[in-house]
């Protein structure tokens, strides 16, 4: 670590920064200058944050520390992590794309929305049952029985399901009958629940705070990694000055996420476009930008949906898109999963 010190810092400055390093056990080589004086510090950096040394009054910048998110950090480990979700893996060549209703309304709907999505060859169903809304009065999920339901429609399909989890006590159970658990945006910062999402050995999708930079959704991720290696970042879009849509989606942050990281990337466009029209162009440049999966809301009847219809797709939108992503995933080395072939029967 280089710390460069102010113009007008001192030898006593000098010396109580000396008397600060071995302190803590690490060792300096101190380059004094006429204009700016440096001291570089060495040894086991791994303790050491950024803030403490730039709140030093003789120091000005600070160089060269390892990143905050040790464990989600590319120098931690070099290679990209899989996850198997089915019988694919995330962070390979493979895009994911996890589909289903906002929310599970009920047990036909969802059965409905799983037979939907399977078609199109697609073995993970997005469905929440514990809703984040910002209104008391609006629709608030199945809750628990919804997670039972939820594992009915799997034994009955054979669909892997992926929801939502709010509350650090219903982390266990959601994990019991999940097979992919989410933290959405609005509580990527809540602790408790990382912490408690870091116990459970379940893929975790850690949804980007919607005012968050990518460090504090890179420290968010670190709480689950203390515990849980399965840990999978989605970009689901930020609050920005532009209306025109819900959310603005990052396309940025999944460029520097992919590079940063070595944890498998998705993006949410379906909450970054808040309508159907804009979600086929978001999927496209998320996946182009290096996404290695999507979650996308897609509803039998988005008409009647209880939350998000106005970006919940109809099945043959939903069905284009997966059509394109083909296109664009061949383009780019990667594969999609292919319509399941509709069986006729022998005379039929
Ligand atoms: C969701 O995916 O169901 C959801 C509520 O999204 P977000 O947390 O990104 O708003
Ligand atoms: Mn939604």
């Amino acid at each position: 670590m280089v710390l460069i010190l102010h113009q007008g810092a001192t030898s006593q400055d000098i010396d109580f920064m000396i008397r600060r390093i071995q302190a803590r056990g690490l060792d300096y080589a101190v380059y004094r200058a006429a204009v700016r004086s440096q001291i570089h510090v060495l040894g086991d950096l791994s303790g050491e944050t950024e803030a403490d040394w730039r709140t030093q009054p003789a120091v000005k910048e600070v160089y060269g520390l390892p990143k905050p998110y040790r464990l989600a950090n590319r120098t931690h480990r070099r290679s990209s992590t899989r996850i198997p979700i089915g019988s694919q893996e995330l962070g390979s060549s493979d895009l994911i794309v996890i589909a289903g209703p906002c929310a599970l309304e009920s047990e036909e709907q969802g059965l409905a929305a799983a037979r939907m999505v399977q078609s199109l060859g697609l073995e993970v169903m997005r469905a929440s049952v514990f809703k984040p809304r910002t209104s008391p009065y609006s629709f608030q999920g199945l809750g628990r029985e919804g997670l039972r339901i939820l594992s009915r429609i799997r034994e009955a399909t054979g669909i892997l399901v992926e929801t939502e989890v709010m509350d650090v006590r219903d982390v266990e159970l959601a994990a019991e009958l999940a097979d992919v658990i989410r933290v959405g945006t609005r509580n990527m910062q809540n602790f408790d629940l990382l912490r408690e999402v870091a116990l459970v050995q379940r893929p975790v999708i850690l949804k980007r705070g919607m005012a968050n930079t990518i460090r504090e959704f890179l420290l968010a991720a670190e709480y689950i990694l203390q515990g849980n290696e399965q840990v999978i970042l989605c970009e689901r879009g930020i609050r920005s000055f532009e209306t025109a849509y819900r959310n603005t989606l990052d396309v940025g942050a999944i460029g520097i996420l992919k590079q940063e990281t070595h944890l498998p990337v998705i993006a949410d466009p379906s909450h970054a476009a808040g309508n159907k029209i804009l979600v086929r162009p978001l999927a496209l440049a998320a996946i182009a930008a290096g996404a290695d999966g999507l979650l996308i809301e897609v509803h039998p009847n988005p008409a009647e949906a209880l939350s998000d219809g106005a970006q919940s797709l109809y099945p043959s939108q939903f069905e284009d898109i997966m059509a394109a992503l083909r296109h664009v995933g061949a383009a780019l080395g990667r594969s999609v999963a292919e319509p399941v072939p509709v069986r006729v029967s022998a005379g039929g």
